[in-house]
């Protein structure tokens, strides 16, 4: 958090120190990409990123969408424009946001090729040989989809990063994850987030074989909340790989 000393932002665990949420998924060579936060040029930096095929956006707020332009550089790399994915209003807004892209091309401006494509809750779509089956969430009123991901072998992750409350059809999407990524904030109650007690409930509830909470403020030092976790759930750090 900018201007806080608070043990957490003052932490010497690297794994207290949180960049905006996103996940990447590889399967069959295939790179999808959940959200482009404002971090993600670091992120890419860092985690050597080398391609991203396609893109799914949960929601417009800033924290989610602010890092699209940097995909200019996988365009230039893989010499194609890139599908991102959204739902309606999501993409409404990326095309007020990034209006810049839609326009006729200019000398000199280097900006992002992205085809914007409207998805919609429990209409499944294709990335590669990747099934994605995208969820309503509740997100306090802001329109926001989660998203089931199925590849070619059996294996299966959902992420729903910002979520304050989910449907019994959202939940009955769920059935049989090997892995779940949900939102807990804090335990503070927060009118568009889950705390973290209550992610933990909702994360029994959908019963994935293996659980992960994201999205943490400050309010949590990773091992403190960690060692508060059942077995089958663990907070990830910024970096980490699950192979399934
Ligand atoms: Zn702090
Ligand atoms: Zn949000
Ligand atoms: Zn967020």
């Amino acid at each position: 958090m900018i201007g806080c000393d608070c043990e957490v932002c003052c932490s010497t665990d690297r794994r207290n120190r949180r960049r905006r949420a996103a996940l990447l998924v590889e399967s069959d060579g295939h790179y999808l990409l959940i959200d482009a936060p404002p971090d993600l040029r670091e992120q890419a930096l860092e985690y050597r990123m080398k391609r991203v095929d396609s893109v799914l956006i949960t929601h417009a707020h800033a924290d989610h969408v602010f890092g699209l332009d940097d995909l200019r550089r996988f365009n230039t790399l893989q010499k194609s424009a890139i599908p991102v994915y959204g739902g309606k209003s999501t993409i409404e807004d990326l095309r007020r946001i990034f209006d810049y892209v839609l326009r006729a091309p200019e000398p000199g401006v280097y900006r992002p090729e992205i085809i914007f494509k409207e998805i919609a809750a429990g209409q499944p779509l294709a990335c590669g040989s990747l099934k994605i089956t995208p969820f309503n969430v509740e997100h306090g009123k802001m329109p926001t989809l989660g998203y089931r991901i199925d590849d070619s072998q059996g294996c299966s992750v959902a992420y729903a990063p910002d979520c304050s409350a989910m449907s019994r059809t959202a939940i009955r999407e769920l059935a049989g994850l090997d892995v779940m990524i949900l939102d807990a904030l804090r335990d503070r109650p927060h009118g568009a987030h889950l705390t973290l007690n209550d992610s933990i409930a909702l994360l029994q509830h959908i019963g994935a074989s293996r659980s992960f909470v994201t999205h943490l403020c400050h309010d949590l030092d990773h091992a403190a909340t960690a060692s508060r976790l059942p077995d089958d759930i663990d907070v990830p750090w910024d970096g980490m790989t699950i192979t399934w």
